[in-house]
């Protein structure tokens, strides 16, 4: 048996969820007559609250796409340090959009209304424009940690007094909502954008989303293009994004379960000398002086465990749909 805690995008469709697929209706979404993509879009933008959404193939393209129509050349995104967008998307936005980046140092990934109310450039022409900002949740990095809804609403004003889009990079959104209980039109209302990742935690084998207006997105339409993300029968796999939608929201609170007692685990690997707080399915641990993630993790490989280096002496564990009690228990015999 191998356990793969690489991510939680390792998850294969369900047999149900096969069958929605084969049996979707499908056109070219190109021509947006793909009516199992289409009603994907208007599900999800009714859902949050939104005018409109984009289905596209990967989180990285509706996070890209979103900050290309939010700024021109020159304009400054103001983000965490730790950001998926600054860290892990090879450096798209810096070439596609030609804007630089200001790093806030926030509270694992979470900076606060003050740290942006502070970074935001004067009128001076040595500065570039600050012109968006960019949250993350829940945070990859920061170990899955989720924003408290009431400091989004306080960014979100100092954005509004100086005249700059907010956009939120939450491709583990729902794994943050069922802990809160918090509806997602309550975040429709205080994002300019949201991304969403269907192939995360819900399931689907491919897919994002990217919410907005009308107008947002229908010029997000043509970025997707120039990007080479029109697709043509997406309505296959559109069709696992509904029904992910329908069936593997409310069960992400297993997983979330599952990466605490995955928490305690590790804490009694000898190796281990810290793990970070576990909020939601990310386990990130320290490993003691001197060890290297990526000697750990070939480690653990060999025992039939896989997990991701995560730094220099980190290493991350996220749990998912295809992880299972099973393998929780087959974990433990391994580990300790
Ligand atoms: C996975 C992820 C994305 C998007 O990744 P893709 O693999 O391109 O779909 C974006 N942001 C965060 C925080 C992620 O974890």
């Amino acid at each position: 048996m191998i356990i793969d805690l690489r991510s939680d995008t390792v998850t294969r469709p369900t047999k149900a969820m096969l069958e929605a697929m084969f049996a979707a209706e499908v056109g070219d979404d190109v021509f947006q007559d793909d009516p199992t993509v289409n009603a994907l879009e208007a599900k999800s933008a009714a859902l949050f609250g939104y005018e409109s959404a984009l289905y596209c193939p990967s989180g990285t393209m509706t996070n890209q796409i979103a900050i290309k129509v939010h700024t021109t050349p020159g304009d400054e995104v103001i983000c965490d340090a730790l950001s998926h967008i600054y860290l892990y998307e090879g450096g798209g936005m810096m070439s596609n959009s030609l804007v630089s980046a200001t790093l806030l140092t926030g509270d694992y990934g979470r900076i606060n209304a003050e740290q942006v109310r502070d970074s935001i450039k004067a009128d001076d022409i040595h500065a570039p424009i600050s012109r968006l900002v960019s949250l993350e949740n829940t945070v990859n990095k920061g170990g899955g940690c989720y924003y408290d809804l009431a400091e989004i609403q306080q960014i979100k004003g100092v954005c509004e007094a100086h005249g700059l889009s907010l956009h939120l990079d939450g491709a583990r959104l729902f794994n943050a909502l069922v802990e809160t209980g918090e509806r997602p039109d309550q975040y429709g209302q205080v994002f300019d954008s949201i991304s969403i990742c269907l192939s995360k935690g819900l399931g689907a084998p491919v897919g994002s989303l990217l919410l907005g207006t009308k107008d947002f997105i229908k010029k997000a339409r043509r970025v997707r293009k120039r990007f080479g993300g029109g697709w043509r029968q997406a309505g296959y796999l559109a069709a696992a994004g509904i029904y992910a939608l329908d069936h593997h929201v409310d069960r992400l609170k297993e997983d979330h379960q599952r990466a605490k007692t995955i928490e305690g685990i590790v804490r009694r690997v000898p190796e281990v000398i810290d793990v970070l707080p576990v909020y939601t399915n990310i386990v990130i641990f320290q490993l003691a002086e001197g060890l290297l993630a990526t000697d750990y993790v070939q480690k653990l490989n060999e025992k039939g465990i896989r997990c991701a280096p995560f730094g220099k002496d980190k290493v991350r564990m996220v749990t998912h749909l295809d992880f299972n009690d099973d393998h929780l228990t087959e974990l433990e015999k391994r580990l300790v």
